[in-house]
């Protein structure tokens, strides 16, 4: 059987909160990634199946690779109508913050979270939980959000009560943050949850293709342009840099989450083993970083661009132009030349 890591008065409280609850409000982090919208509609489900009144809404839009979800429709998008979020928000009396540590995690919307008199339930991976909880559920040993609304339930004793839908959503979450379990997955219960999840008769083979053989030609062509004409490799720091700038994106017609997961193919170069995508935006500049075996991304992150997030997969934020970016993230890479040297891949 699966080891009960979720302390088990936090699994008490939660059902407590869920049972004395009338309007229960999910929320996620900005850009939602397979794990937030995987984590928060396998709980929205199954809340719903038990005839909860629950919402989700999340800051802003996510990528159409996510849209095949079952309930993805039904999510409340905050940057779209925040006048209406402001009423949901009132009339919450429960909210989830799923697979983020702080309210500066939602954006705009953190006001409204902070603001919510509503009982507040933290389930998350990440370092540093923020302390505005009554409940906590922070393991950052665990590869994913969804895989700990899996280990939520199945301690509350609900396994039998997990329908297709639910594990859909839940084995979304999991597969996309392991990068389809290619990395944070050597934790053998996860494979022991995936077993469970089969049980509940998903399709794992078909969720993979929905998510990543689902490329827009615009978008595959994105991918090779950016590797054959913007990645810079630094061999003896065993680093690769790609970069995009808001000119290449519109030369592509780029949407929203078109270069998402771009950032990992630089690790399948021989003996690379840090990766950064530095992507232009409207209002800043947006890094992604990846690392192989014990480079720690996320220090390097949180020293040079204000980021953080896992030690194998962080990002950051930069203010100022593409090419100070990249300036300062090869002054980055300097100051861990010596790190970046000697770990092995
Ligand atoms: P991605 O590269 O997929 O956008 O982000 C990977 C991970 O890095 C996220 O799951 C999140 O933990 C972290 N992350 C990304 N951007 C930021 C940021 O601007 N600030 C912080 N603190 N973490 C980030
Ligand atoms: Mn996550």
């Amino acid at each position: 059987p699966l080891s009960e890591i979720i302390d088990k008065s936090s699994v008490q409280q939660v059902q407590e909160l869920i049972e004395n609850s009338s309007q229960i409000l999910i929320t996620t982090h900005l850009s939602p990634d397979g794990d937030a919208l995987g984590a928060s509609l396998g709980l929205y489900h199954f809340l719903k199946l038990k005839k909860k009144d629950v919402k989700l809404m999340v800051p802003n839009s996510f990528p159409y690779f996510l849209k095949w979800m079952t309930g993805s429709g039904e999510i409340l998008v905050y940057e779209y109508n925040p006048k209406a979020a402001q009423v949901i928000f009132d009339h919450a009396d429960l909210i989830f913050s799923l697979d983020y540590n702080i309210p500066k995690r939602v954006g705009n919307m953190a006001s409204l979270l902070e603001k919510s008199s509503a009982r507040k339930v933290l389930v998350d991976h990440h370092l540093f939980p923020g302390d505005n909880y009554d409940v906590v559920i922070s393991y950052p040993g665990i590869s994913s959000t969804s895989e700990l609304i899996f280990r939520l339930l199945y301690q509350a004793d609900r396994y039998e009560e997990i329908d297709k839908t639910v594990a859909e959503c839940i084995y979304c979450g999991m597969m996309t943050d392991t990068g389809g379990f290619t990395f944070n997955s050597n934790n053998p219960e996860i494979y022991l949850i995936i077993s469970l999840l089969l049980r509940k008769g998903i399709d794992k083979d078909r969720i993979y293709s929905l998510v990543y053989n689902n490329l827009t030609e615009d978008r595959f062509r994105l991918l090779g342009f950016t590797l054959s004409q913007r990645m810079k490799v630094y061999p003896e720091l065993h680093t690769a840099l790609i970069w995009l700038s808001l000119e290449d994106q519109k030369q592509f017609s780029y949407n929203k989450g078109d270069t998402e997961g771009f950032v990992n193919y630089p690790l399948s170069i021989k003996d690379i083993i840090f990766s950064a995508f530095i992507r232009e935006d409207e209002e800043m500049v947006k890094l992604s970083f990846r690392s192989q075996s014990t480079f720690p991304t996320n220090e390097f992150a949180a020293q040079f661009f204000h980021g953080g997030g896992h030690l194998n997969a962080s990002g950051g934020e930069f203010y100022g132009t593409l090419k100070e970016a990249i300036s300062r993230f090869e002054d980055g890479i300097g100051l861990y030349a010596e790190k970046l040297r000697n770990t092995p891949k």
